[in-house]
C-alpha cells in the first residue's frame, strides 16, 4: 500500500486499507487497488513513524495540504489519524480527514471531540438521502442504523472541526438533490463527487477529494 502520494495540490495518506463499508461504487470492491498510479492493495499499515516520514518527504511548501484518506476507513486507525495530524498541523500544515462518519458507531461513543485540534476539516460521505438507499448503495454490517450514524457524526463534528462538509458521488439514479436537503438540515454543505464506472473509469475522489 503507497503511504502518502500527491495529487493535484493535495498530499494524500492512508493509514489502512480496510473498510466498514463495502460501497458498489468503489474501484477497490471491483477488484480496482490503483490510485492516482499507486498500488494500494499491500495489507500493511505503517506505523506513526512511517507515516510521518512519508508525509514530510513530500512537504513541497508551508502549508501542504493533507488529507486522511482510502482506499479504507481512516478512523479505524483513529490514534493514529490524530496524532499525525496534530503534528502535521504543528508543523504549519492544513489537515482534513476523509471518513464515511461512522466511526462514533462503530466504536460505541461520540470520538467527534477527539478531532479537535487534530484536523482542520472533515469530509462525511454522506451518500444517501436515507438508510435504505444508503444501505443498497454501501451495504455495511449495522444495515439502516448506518445512515443515521453518518447523519449524527456530521452534526457532531461541526462542534469540533471548523470545517465540516457533506459528500456524494454522483451515482446515476441517484436522488442529489434529495441528499443536499438532508445535509443543508444537518448544517453542512454537500459537495457532489463525480461518478466513475469503478469497472473502467479513473477512483472515485478518495484520492482526489
Ligand atoms: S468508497 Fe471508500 S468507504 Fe466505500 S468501500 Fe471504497 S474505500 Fe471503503
Amino acid at each position: 500500500m503507497a503511504i502518502a502520494y500527491r495529487y493535484d495540490g493535495t498530499v494524500y495518506l492512508a493509514v489502512t486499507r480496510r473498510c466498514t463499508l463495502a460501497c458498489t461504487f468503489c474501484p477497490k470492491i471491483n477488484g480496482r487497488w490503483t490510485v492516482a498510479g499507486n498500488d494500494m492493495s499491500r495489507d500493511r499499515e505503517p506505523s506513526l513513524d512511517q507515516l510521518l516520514a512519508a508525509a514530510e518527504a513530500l512537504v513541497e511548501r508551508t502549508p501542504e495540504r493533507f488529507a486522511f484518506v482510502g482506499l479504507g476507513e481512516p478512523t479505524l486507525r483513529l490514534d493514529v489519524v490524530t496524532a499525525a495530524g496534530r503534528r502535521l498541523r504543528a508543523l504549519g500544515h492544513h489537515v482534513r480527514l476523509v471518513t464515511d462518519g461512522l466511526a462514533s458507531l462503530r466504536e460505541g461513543r461520540d470520538v467527534a471531540p477527539e478531532l479537535a485540534g487534530a484536523v482542520d476539516m472533515v469530509d462525511v460521505s454522506l451518500n444517501a438521502p436515507d438508510a435504505e438507499s444508503y444501505a443498497r448503495l454501501c451495504p455495511n454490517r449495522y444495515g439502516g442504523a448506518a445512515h443515521a450514524a453518518a447523519c449524527d457524526f456530521l452534526r457532531a463534528a461541526t462542534a469540533h472541526v471548523p470545517v465540516v462538509e457533506a459528500t456524494a458521488v454522483a451515482v446515476p439514479g441517484l436522488d442529489v438533490e434529495a441528499i443536499r436537503r438532508l445535509a443543508e438540515a444537518l448544517g453542512v454543505p454537500l459537495r457532489v463527487r463525480p461518478y466513475f464506472d469503478p469497472l473502467q473509469g479513473e477512483p472515485h475522489e478518495h484520492r482526489a477529494a
